[in-house]
């Protein structure tokens, strides 16, 4: 059962040598009388926040989900991550042998996990099994809680989204188009901003890498102002949003990818612009979210079927590249969701 495990805390950013593989020592069956549920990897989840909890809880200044115990946890044993699966053995009455299950596993070839976390039953197969560690599962999530529940989107409102053509922007951007909404996306090279105006259908997209002048680039697209900033790059971009954003605006502030290898987090200074303009800022964790997957489900996969929603992925072939898929993420060379095949079936 190959294994990928960190070698140690995390400082910076991430690289290919913080991660080692290793021979795992488990039985790979179910205990008898355990509710633990043996899985079969099939897809694994390239996550920015995987970064968050390999920092040692004592010296990061960034923060974390749950302070201190889970970086422990993190620390030589295999990476926890969003991951699709193959039932092979089940202790609890809900799964069997054979089920295809999205949820969280860890980053080996088999695992062993507890029955009472995020797992859950795929019951449509007949979309890409993959779809379930993006626009089907996780990711998709985020966008849609974020953007509709957060976000109150109206018909007409003006949105920005950065980080645009990754595996939540994609998916924010096109709800808005549905919703009735002009949205401009941002991104970090051509092919990106490209593939936001040709494919992904956002009115607008742009560089930031290329912009001198963020605020200049905002104005540019939205002279008269932001409604929606889905937020998840932080730092910069958002300084240069808060005074581009109308009157009751609102900022989904789903993640912050271009502080998490920071030793120390950028400083914002616009933030009172959330006082003139009566700005509503709002963090959220797509796990508090999950009740809402079954009416999420009935939305998107109706639209995946009928071609009114694509996803762009990024698909990396083989466990033994799930190290230099996952510290792509923080240089941007994933193009889409970033995907590892660990097997196919
Ligand atoms: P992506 O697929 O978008 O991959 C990360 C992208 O971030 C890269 O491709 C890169 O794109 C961009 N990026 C990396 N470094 C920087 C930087 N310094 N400045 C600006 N952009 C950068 O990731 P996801 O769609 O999975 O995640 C997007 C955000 O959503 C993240 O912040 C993540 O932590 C957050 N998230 C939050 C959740 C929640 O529950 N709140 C749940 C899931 C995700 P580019 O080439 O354009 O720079």
């Amino acid at each position: 059962n190959k294994q990928v495990v960190l070698n140690d805390y995390v400082s910076g950013f991430p690289k290919e040598s913080d991660m080692k593989f290793i021979e795992g020592t488990i039985e790979l069956k179910v205990p008898e009388g355990s509710d633990q549920i043996l899985l079969k990897n099939l897809y694994l989840s390239c996550d920015p926040y995987m970064r968050i909890l390999m920092s040692k809880p004592t010296t990061s200044t960034f923060g974390s989900y749950v302070p201190g115990s889970v970086s422990l946890a993190f620390q030589m044993q295999p990476l926890t991550g969003y991951g699709v699966a193959k039932v092979l053995e089940s202790g609890h009455s809900d799964y069997e042998k054979g089920d295809l299950v999205w949820g969280f596993s860890k980053w080996e070839e088999y695992s062993l996990v507890s029955s009472n976390q995020i797992l859950f039953k795929i019951k449509h197969a007949d979309v890409p099994l993959s779809y379930y560690t993006g626009i089907l599962g996780m990711p998709g999530m985020t966008a849609y809680a974020g953007f509709y529940e957060i976000g109150t989107p109206k018909k007409g409102d003006r949105v920005f989204v950065s980080a645009a053509s990754g595996a939540v922007g994609q998916l924010v951007g096109q709800f808005a188009k549905l919703a009735g909404c002009y949205v401009v996306g941002s991104a970090g090279s051509k092919e990106k901003v490209d593939l936001l105006k040709n494919k992904l259908g956002f009115d607008e997209a742009f560089n930031y890498k290329e912009e001198t002048d963020l605020d200049a680039a905002l104005k540019r697209y939205f002279p008269e102002g932001i409604d929606i900033y889905f937020e998840n790059v932080g730092g910069k971009t958002l300084d240069a949003v808060l005074p581009n954003m109308r009157l009751h605006g609102r900022i989904p502030v789903c993640g912050m990818v271009s502080q998490y290898n920071l030793g120390q987090p950028e400083g914002v200074t616009n933030l009172a612009q959330l006082i003139f303009k009566r700005v509503r800022m709002h963090g959220f964790n797509v796990g508090d979210h999950y009740h809402l997957y079954p009416k999420f489900l009935e939305l998107v996969l109706p639209l995946i079927k009928e071609g009114k929603i694509v996803y762009v992925e990024d698909i990396a072939e083989g466990l033994e590249n799930a190290p230099a898929a996952l510290v792509g993420l923080y240089s941007g060379r994933n193009v889409g969701k970033q995907v590892v095949v660990v097997a196919r079936e």
